[in-house]
């Protein structure tokens, strides 16, 4: 059957599309805009989304000669598949955006906004407040927003067997080239392996910064666990953007000059609580957005979405679209943890930051340590989750239930059910984070051997990074590994980071 779609006119209007939506998230998350204009954007490019270009895209991957022609197939085939859901379920989108824009909630007669109440319970010292900040999230989200992800989970299920596929699960599993089966045996293994020692090495840190153990600990303490005020010291406010271009510069790139770098830094009462990169045009406009909360936090968000956007920034801009926007997301996300792991290294905090103090170091690389044990597990446990909730295996009134209960035990507090929708990101992203972290891991020692503890001082580690930046993601976080190292990606190797 001949295609009725050129690749190269798809992949264009593709670009457009992509750039249109990169624009709007940018000017909403930033806090420029309370609206979310996405509707429109649909309907000027609902040709690209069609189920007969899906059908199409799927036959060309199916002849494609396998190397780069069948990853252009692949990838504009996930963008496809992704954004006829996305079209699908865009008022659902928009209405959770704007809301969640809009909405306030109230602790003790003092209102403030939801998006900001994230930061604020991060930053409150007292616990019975942060309790009451996260249930009074919590109830906003159960009632005014919850219903809205319902809607839109079980429209992209529906879809996705419409489609032809067995499962969400099953489409997400081809489309991403991941064998998700095979990761969670990799992150089952790690929840296995660790569980013994996760409390006992964890415990000592948290009762440094938060002031009780885990026989107290509740989840709506994690955030102020992780803000870690304890060592705001080390990491002066004053000093952020400096840092970041004194890091840059000793890998040979000179940030201000960066002319296609846009620094999003300015605090806005609707901007986000996430940093984010927004790569509004490969290489051309990349968008780096952080909100201010103070302390490492700021800091680790700033150098993770500048890892993005370095990445971004350095893609060769004659690349086609597909491997200059689309791709593995493992490998973009491992830049980004590269960038960040930086402000737990206790050679950078020396160099860059001037930290003088060996025990204040060594406290704080082993708090980032059991910080980064929360996060594995809590993230191997979302991705068992998730794969049961997009199987459709079991009805969806099981899984707050499951929610709970998998990252209870994973994480070790009692865990509330009622984020068991707005914790999950499209398409398995968690997978994509896992082999970040697994990549990121690989790719340090590899700079670390060939480039010594201060690989961020080497023009030539820089060199290295910019070849491999210039690839965008044409290659997978496998095959990328492979190019450098010769390894295999395995997330075994995370055991030993904590
Ligand atoms: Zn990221």
């Amino acid at each position: 059957m001949p295609l009725a779609v050129d690749l190269d006119t798809y992949a264009a209007q593709a670009e457009q599309f992509v750039g249109a939506m990169d624009r709007e998230y940018y000017l909403h998350f930033a806090g420029h805009k309370p609206e979310f204009e996405i509707e429109p954007i649909y309907e000027r490019h609902a040709g690209l989304f069609g189920r007969t270009v899906v059908d199409e895209l799927r036959e060309r991957l199916a002849r494609a000669a396998p190397g780069d022609e069948a990853r252009r197939a692949r990838y504009l085939l996930e963008l496809a598949v992704g954004g006829l859901l996305g079209n699908e379920i865009k008022a659902e989108e928009k209405a959770l955006a704007e809301r969640e824009a809009a909405l306030e909630i109230e602790v003790d007669g003092k209102r403030m906004p939801y998006r900001q109440s994230a930061v604020e319970q991060g930053n409150e010292p007292d616990a019975e407040r942060r309790a009451a900040i996260e249930r009074a999230r919590l109830d906003v989200l159960e009632r005014d927003l919850n219903p809205l992800h319902r809607r839109a989970l079980e429209r992209s299920h529906e879809l996705a067997r419409e489609l032809g596929w067995g499962s969400y699960r099953e489409m997400y599993g081809e489309l991403k080239q991941i064998d998700l089966g095979a990761l969670e045996q990799q992150t089952a293994a790690f929840l296995r392996d660790t569980a013994e020692r996760y409390r006992e090495s964890v415990e000592p840190h948290v009762r440094a910064q938060v002031g009780f153990g885990f026989d107290r600990l509740r989840r709506s303490d994690l955030p102020y666990f992780f803000r870690a005020r304890g060592f705001d010291e080390l990491f002066p406010s004053e000093r952020i953007i400096a840092a970041l271009e004194q890091t840059l510069a000793g890998l040979g790139i000179d940030l201000r000059g960066q002319q296609n770098v846009r620094l999003d830094i300015e605090q806005r009462p609707s901007k986000s609580p996430r940093a984010f990169c927004a790569p509004v045009s490969v290489p051309d406009e990349v968008y780096l957005v952080i909100a201010r909360h103070g302390g490492r936090d700021d800091y680790a968000a700033l150098f993770h979405e500048a890892g993005h956007t370095e990445h971004y920034a350095n893609v060769d801009a004659a690349l086609p679209f597909e491997f200059r926007y689309l791709g593995d997301n493992s490998v973009t996300e491992g830049f980004a943890f590269l960038f960040e792991h930086l402000t737990e290294d206790p050679a950078w905090l020396r160099s860059v930051l001037g930290a003088g103090d060996a025990d204040r170091i060594a406290a704080y690389t082993g708090f980032t340590r059991a910080s980064k044990f929360v996060f594995l597990r809590r993230y191997a446990a979302k991705l068992s989750y998730e794969l049961e909730l997009h199987a459709g295996e079991r009805p969806l009134d099981e899984m707050p239930a499951l929610y709970s209960r998998l990252l209870g035990d994973a994480v070790g507090v009692a865990w509330p059910a009622g984020t068991y929708l707005a914790d999950v990101d499209a398409g398995y992203y968690a997978a994509n984070y896992l082999r970040a972290w697994a990549f990121e891991t690989h790719l340090r020692d590899v700079l670390v051997e060939r480039f010594g503890p201060q690989w961020f001082r080497s023009r030539e580690a820089g060199d290295l990074l910019r070849s491999l930046w210039r690839e965008g993601q044409r290659l997978d976080a496998d095959e990328l590994l492979a190019v450098v190292t010769g390894e295999r990606l395995d997330f075994g190797v995370m055991a030993a980071e904590v």
